[in-house]
């Protein structure tokens, strides 16, 4: 199984791929957290990364798409991954589309968490209390939303036009979501 999960900072996107290994025996690979751990080991490239990210901006496309090909590469990815936050532009997109073809093994589903933007300010803002994460400061989120609709939300459309694309209701406990997640997956598994 090899899904991309969507979706503007704070839908939950992360919260649903953790879930979502639970159900399913794939990794979770999240460019976020492998940035974060980058920058917390302290590496020219975490902490260059870091200075990208507190201001909400978009890490290099190149620094991205090798980092993603390095984390694709591994064996625990054989039977397939959930991606989070990776492609966040429509470059990256097509980036990953020669990747995977390469491989015979292209993007099977993308789900994108659909969250009214008031619920997710409401969110950040309980994460940056809970986390600590320096990126949840209400300027860097305000430039993360915009980044988002103007980079992020096309490539929504761009699964959409390669018939891929589901849109999933964020809003409920997380394990109802995961559910809906779940059954788009069961269903396009069987009408495949
Ligand atoms: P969120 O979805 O809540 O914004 P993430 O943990 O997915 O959080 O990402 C945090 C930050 O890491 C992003 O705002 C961005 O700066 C950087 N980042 C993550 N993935 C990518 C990517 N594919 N391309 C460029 N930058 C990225």
């Amino acid at each position: 199984m090899r899904i991309v999960i969507l979706g503007a900072p704070g839908s939950g996107k992360g919260t649903q791929a953790k879930l979502l290994v639970e159900h399913l025996a794939v990794p979770h690979i999240s460019t976020g957290a492998l940035l974060r751990n980058a920058a917390k080991r302290g590496t020219e490239l975490g902490l260059q990364a870091k200075s990208i990210t507190d201001k909400g901006e978009l890490v290099p496309d190149d620094i991205m798409s090798d980092m993603i090909e390095e984390r694709l590469g591994r064996d625990d990815v054989a039977n397939g991954f959930i991606l989070d936050g990776y492609p966040r532009n429509v470059a990256q997109a097509k980036s990953l589309d020669l990747m995977l073809d390469r491989l015979g093994k292209p993007v099977e589903e993308a789900i994108h968490i659909d969250v009214d933007p008031e619920q997710i300010i409401k969110r950040i803002a309980k994460r940056a209390k809970e986390e600590g994460r320096s990126d949840d400061t209400e300027v860097t989120v305000r430039n993360r939303m915009r980044v988002y609709a103007e980079q992020t939300a096309p490539v929504a459309d761009y699964y959409a036009e390669h018939g891929l694309l589901t849109r999933v209701l964020g809003d409920g406990a997380k394990e109802e979501i995961v559910q809906r997640i779940l059954s788009v997956l069961n269903t396009s598994a069987a009408t495949a």
